[in-house]
C-alpha cells in the first residue's frame, strides 16, 4: 500500500502544528513512520488521502461503537445544525439526553455535560475535593484520564507511548496531591489510605483500563476499592470513559455490578463529537454551581450538534441493546482467531479481553498492571507488528499501550480478513 500523500500531508503538518497532529497518540512516532491521514469513513472502514481501505480498530479511540458515519447519528447532526450550532442557553435535548443516560447507567441521578472526557474526570475530583472537603487523590499507574495535571503522574496511553507520563510543566504543588496506586493490588491502595488518613478525597480508577492496554480487573478488586472507600469517607470515580456505554448499557457499574460514587464519561456518550459528562447521586451533584458551591461551567457543554449525536447514538443502544451481545461476540472472534494465527507461528503473546475491548502484548506473562504490561510490551515486536497489520490493510493503534475498540460495523468477514493477516504478520 502507497501512502505518499499521507507522507506529504503530514510534512505540512509539521510546520504548522506541533508534530504535526493535535493530540500525540494520532502520531506514529512510538512506531516509526509517517501517520495516515484519512478523507472519510464509513462503517468498519477508514479511506484515506491515497484511496487506501483500511478496516479500522480504533474507531476514533472508542466513540464509534457502531462504526462510521452511522445514518442515525449523521442525519440527527445535520438536522440540528440547520437551526443553529450554538446558543449558550438551555434546550430541550439536553434534558433528553440527561434522562436517557440517567435511566441507562445505574446509580446515578443527574449528569452535568462537558466537552471532553478530561473535563469530565477533571470536574469529578474537584467536586469530589469540594464534597468531602479532602485535598488528596489517589490514582493508578498506567490509568489514563485525560491531560489535565492531577493525572498526568505515571499516566498511561500516549504519555507512556511518549515517555513522559509524568509531565514537565505539572507543578511539584499539585504533583504532590496525587497518590500512586498498583492496579489490581488493593495492598497499595489501603497503604495508602492508612498512611493518609483522612486526607484522600477520592480514588479515581479506569474500572476496566485500557490506557495500557487492555486489563480486567481481578475477582474482588473494584468490590475492594469499594469498601475501602466507605470505610475510610473516600468517594470512589469510576473513569468511564472508554468503558461506559460500551461494556454494558450502563458501563462497569452495570457489568460488573460495583457501584462508585461519581461516574466519568466520554467517547460514545458523544456519538463521535466532542463530549464528555460526570454523573452521580443527588447529593453529590448538588454541590455543583449553580445550587452548589463547587464551581464547573463551558461555553460549549451541551451544544446542540453534539448532544444531538449523543441522543442518536444512546437512543440506538437503549433501544437494540443486543448490540452489547453482538460486539462482545465479535470480539470473543477476533481473540478466539488471533490467538490460534498467533499460536501456530510460535510468538510469544497475551492477549487480554473483556467485552469489547482487547488488546495484544507480546510477553509471554499475564498483563495484570503497569509493570507488567511495560515488561509484555514487547515495544520491538508490537512495531514490526502494528506496520504489518497496516500494509495489509488493518488499523489498529500506533501503541502497545492501548487498547482495540471493536465496533459493530465490523463483519465476521472483516473479522476473518483481520486474522488471516495477523497469520501473514506471525510469519515474517
Ligand atoms: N479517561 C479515559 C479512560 C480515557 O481513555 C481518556 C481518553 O482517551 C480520557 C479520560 C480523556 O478523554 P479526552 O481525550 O476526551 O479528553
Amino acid at each position: 500500500m502507497e501512502y505518499k500523500r499521507s507522507s506529504e500531508l503530514f510534512a505540512s503538518a509539521q510546520k504548522v502544528i506541533p508534530g504535526g497532529v493535535n493530540s500525540p497518540v494520532r502520531a506514529f512516532k512510538a512506531v516509526g513512520g509517517d501517520p495516515v491521514f484519512i478523507k472519510k469513513a464509513e462503517g468498519a472502514y477508514l479511506f484515506d488521502e491515497d484511496g487506501n481501505k483500511l478496516i479500522d480498530y480504533i474507531n476514533s479511540w472508542g466513540p464509534l461503537i457502531l462504526g462510521h458515519a452511522h445514518k442515525p447519528v449523521i442525519d440527527a447532526v445535520i438536522d440540528i445544525a440547520k437551526k443553529g450550532t450554538s446558543f449558550g442557553t438551555p434546550t430541550e435535548i439536553e434534558t433528553k439526553i440527561a434522562e436517557l443516560a440517567v435511566k441507562m447507567v445505574p446509580n446515578i441521578d443527574k449528569i452535568r455535560m462537558v466537552n471532553s472526557g478530561t473535563e469530565a474526570t477533571m470536574s469529578a475530583v474537584r467536586l469530589a475535593r469540594g464534597f468531602t472537603g479532602k485535598e488528596k487523590i489517589i490514582k493508578f499507574a498506567g490509568c489514563y484520564h485525560g491531560h489535565s495535571d492531577s493525572f498526568l503522574i505515571q499516566a498511561g496511553s500516549g504519555a507512556v507511548t511518549f515517555g513522559t507520563p509524568n509531565s514537565p510543566g505539572v507543578t511539584q504543588g499539585t504533583a504532590k496531591d496525587t497518590l500512586l496506586a498498583k492496579y489490581n493490588d488493593l495492598a497499595s491502595v489501603e497503604a495508602l489510605l492508612d498512611a493518609n488518613k483522612d486526607d484522600i478525597a477520592c480514588i479515581i480508577v479506569e474500572p476496566v483500563p485500557g490506557n495500557m492496554g487492555c486489563i480486567p480487573p481481578a475477582n474482588g478488586f473494584l468490590e475492594g476499592l469499594r469498601e475501602l472507600c466507605d470505610a475510610n469517607n473516600t468517594l470512589l470515580i469510576f473513569d468511564e470513559v472508554m468503558s461506559g456505554f460500551r461494556l454494558a448499557p450502563g458501563g462497569v457499574q452495570e457489568r460488573l455490578n460495583v457501584n462508585a460514587d461519581i461516574a466519568c464519561f466520554g467517547k460514545v456518550i458523544g456519538g463521535g463529537l466532542p463530549v464528555g459528562a460526570f454523573a452521580a447521586r443527588n447529593e453529590i451533584m448538588d454541590y455543583l454551581a449553580p445550587v452548589g458551591p463547587v464551581y464547573q461551567a463551558g461555553t460549549l457543554s451541551g451544544n446542540p450538534l453534539a448532544m444531538a449525536a449523543g441522543l442518536a447514538m444512546l437512543t440506538e443502544l437503549d433501544n437494540n441493546r443486543g448490540i452489547f451481545e453482538s460486539i462482545d461476540k465479535k470480539t470473543k472472534y477476533l481473540h478466539e482467531g488471533m490467538e490460534k494465527a498467533l499460536s501456530a507461528n510460535n510468538v510469544d503473546f497475551t492477549i487480554n479481553r473483556i467485552g469489547s475491548m482487547i488488546s495484544v502484548h507480546f510477553g509471554k506473562e499475564p498483563v495484570t498492571d503497569f509493570e507488567s504490561a511495560a515488561n509484555s510490551a514487547g515495544l520491538g515486536t508490537f512495531n514490526k507488528f502494528f506496520h504489518g497489520m497496516l500494509e495489509n490493510g488493518i488499523y489498529i493503534a500506533p501503541s502497545a499501550f492501548e487498547t482495540w475498540f471493536i465496533s459493530d460495523a465490523l463483519s465476521y468477514e472483516d473479522l476473518d480478513t483481520t486474522i488471516k493477516v495477523v497469520d501473514r504478520v506471525a510469519k515474517t
